[in-house]
């Protein structure tokens, strides 16, 4: 998993949106679905999976639309209203209170590296992946991917929800 040393911070393209990451991602996910590939305008989207209450926001809150997601349930995301750099999504499917958030927009994007390529039936074919990446064809299993410790601050986050 990747374990930033120190708190992440970012934000969106003119600045008004600046956000702060105050945990380790969950997991961070490169997604290559068509998806991802069309709200990003890009190969793929580097997504941090992590727990809301881990996102501080020291601005206005960023504003969202919603999309029907492919697997029936919504996705809600969120950008700057100002410049309209999308900085998170929430996934309805996603368990627990968790967002995710795009790695493209921290100030330092190296900080992260992508635990799992997902989707990558749909990636683009002259993009090669790292040797020895963890790569799926479509989604995985959380049990099958995660470590213990993300699973365990999972299961803590979805058991407070309710
Ligand atoms: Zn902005
Ligand atoms: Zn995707």
């Amino acid at each position: 998993m990747s374990k930033p040393t120190t708190e992440l911070e970012g934000g969106c393209a003119c600045g008004a949106i600046r956000y702060a990451l105050t945990a380790s991602p969950l997991i961070v996910h490169a997604c290559h679905c068509l998806d991802c590939q069309r709200l990003t305008g890009s190969a793929f989207v580097i997504n941090v999976w992590i727990e809301s209450r881990f996102v501080t926001v020291d601005s206005p809150a960023p504003k969202s639309f919603r999309l029907a997601g492919g697997t029936g349930r919504h996705h809600d995301v969120f950008f700057c209203g100002s410049c309209g750099t999308t900085l998170w999504s929430r996934y309805q499917i996603a368990p627990g209170d968790a967002l995710f958030v795009r790695a493209g927009t921290l100030d330092t994007p190296a900080a992260i590296r992508p635990d799992v390529h997902i989707f990558t039936r749909s990636k683009l074919p002259w993009l090669a992946l790292p040797q020895g990446v963890r790569a799926f064809q479509e989604g995985y299993k959380i049990e099958e991917v995660w470590s213990a410790e993300s699973k365990e601050r999972l299961r803590l986050n979805a058991s407070a929800q309710t």
